[in-house]
């Protein structure tokens, strides 16, 4: 039965209005968290028995406690022996994959039982499950690196939504490379300039649809080589800059990551892996003022698929994800195994060369004064939209990064390669986007695992809050 019309409208108007008393309440007065002692991000000192008084979405005063005057009616929160941290920044991910194998028939076919049409409409239908595994994780802001056209509106639909993290999407990536099945009948996440005038084109498009980064996937193949594809990427570059949107660039070899500097990339995703890096390519990252965003871990995933078996690591973030990614992450064992044992050796082997390269290459960069960011790649299998940064920041720090420079890469630079400067350290006038940690993160960078609470857009999250159940 169809209900009549004034019901309709008196329902929506109810629920308005009681969405909008919650978050009145939830905000109610000034909120003070106090008695921990606060990681700021951007490289300053901690302050021990701190006070970070929130108002509406923002920090309005940070200091120690009796610095920092509470005015009457604030709701105090004590958080003696916890530390404070801005929320995590997470600078590539992919909204339009879906942590599994189901959202990348290129790595492994499972579309006669889940049909990519179909997982694709649910993402595009349920960005809320990516959201809040986010925030689970600790995770406030991501930046996603290049999908189909839908995403491109996540940016304004999650900038003050307390259960989302901040947002910012390329929408459609400029590819050289076509991989055939990662597409839609009536949408695509690559398109494919054949010239410059065409990348220019496609650029100016992204700017007037709304996309918030043009990302390029420069790929060279025997038949693409770089002088042939150089040309398209640097017309790219140069649109971009023109239309005032950041480049983003996929590549991971030497040559490649070279030319994408020079066709003015503001950020580097995925690290150079084919070998170690010369003093002329450190020299020109720094003079360029490029974010390098290393992605460290996202082949783990690729191994465990092609071994169909997953690890105690993955396994154990199932808890933070909606329950249809951990009901298919689990049959991931029941995936024909297609690569034969050999060949699984060669390939762990292969990864583990090319993780020892990245490593190098990361910390040389780093020491140079190159600014790191962390970033995970997450929705790609197995690297899954919130926990996947845990093993990631821990690879940063294996390679040589101090957990405090773990914690500025994961937050102040990596919110600065989103061209933000309003969040991703604890300062004034800063969104009130925290988490709240049992361990000093600053001591052991394992202490991102240790969420309590989470703060987004000035709302206190009890950790447990954002789990999801059901379907
Ligand atoms: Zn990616």
């Amino acid at each position: 039965m169809i209900p009549p019309m004034h019901m309709v409208l008196l329902a929506a108007l109810l629920l308005c209005s009681w969405s909008g008393a919650v978050l009145a309440q939830e905000r109610a007065s000034a909120l003070a968290l106090v008695g921990a002692t606060v990681h700021v991000g951007d490289g300053a000192a901690p302050i021990a028995d701190a006070a970070v008084l929130i108002a509406g979405e923002r920090i309005v005063a940070v200091g120690p406690r009796d610095a920092v005057p509470l005015p009457d009616g604030a709701r105090v929160v004590d958080l003696s022996g916890k530390h404070i941290a801005p929320g995590l920044v997470d600078t590539h991910v992919h909204y339009s994959q879906t942590g599994w194998v189901d959202g990348r028939p290129d790595a492994a076919d499972v579309r006669d039982r889940y049909p990519y049409e179909a997982t694709m409409a649910t993402n595009a239908l349920h960005p809320e499950r990516f959201h809040l595994a986010f925030l689970h994780a600790g995770v406030t802001a991501v930046l996603d690196c290049g999908g189909y056209p839908w995403t491109r509106r996540l940016g304004e639909a999650t900038e003050h939504d307390p259960y989302a993290p901040h947002v910012a999407a390329a929408g459609a990536l400029l590819a050289t490379y076509d991989p055939k099945v990662l597409t839609l009948p009536d949408q695509q996440q690559f398109v494919f300039p054949h010239d410059a005038d065409e990348a220019r084109r496609f650029v100016r498009l992204h700017a007037a649809f709304g996309s918030a980064f043009v990302k390029v996937w420069y790929i060279t193949t025997p038949e693409h080589p770089l002088e042939e594809l150089s040309p398209i990427v640097h017309a790219a570059g140069e649109e971009a800059r023109a239309v005032r949107l950041p480049l983003i660039v996929h590549a991971t070899t030497l040559d490649t990551v070279r030319d994408a500097i020079a066709a003015g990339a503001h950020l580097l995703v995925h690290s150079v892996e084919d070998r170690e890096i010369d003093d002329d390519f450190v020299a020109a990252a720094k003079a360029a003022g490029t974010f390098y965003c290393p992605t460290l871990t996202v082949r783990r995933g690729y191994f465990q698929v092609y071994s169909a078996a997953v690890d105690a690591e993955v396994l154990a973030q199932l808890d933070g994800v909606h329950p249809t990614v951990a009901a298919r992450v689990r049959a991931t064992e029941e995936l024909p195994v297609r690569v034969p044992q050999r060949a699984l050796q060669g390939m762990a082997k292969r990864f583990e060369l090319a993780e020892q390269t990245m490593a190098k290459n990361l910390l040389r960069l780093h020491q140079a004064g190159v600014p790191v960011v962390l970033g995970t790649d997450a929705g790609n299998p197995l690297t899954l939209h919130g926990p996947s940064v845990w093993p990631e920041l821990e690879a940063m720090a294996a390679a040589g990064l101090t957990p405090g420079e773990v914690l500025v890469a994961a937050t102040w630079h990596a919110a600065q390669a989103m061209r933000r400067e309003d969040f991703g350290r604890v300062a004034s006038d800063s969104w009130a986007d925290l988490v709240v940690l049992d361990a000093d993160p600053e001591q052991d960078v394992t202490a991102w695992r240790t969420v309590q609470q989470v703060v987004r857009a000035g709302v206190l999250h009890e950790r447990a809050a954002l789990r999801q159940r059901g379907e």
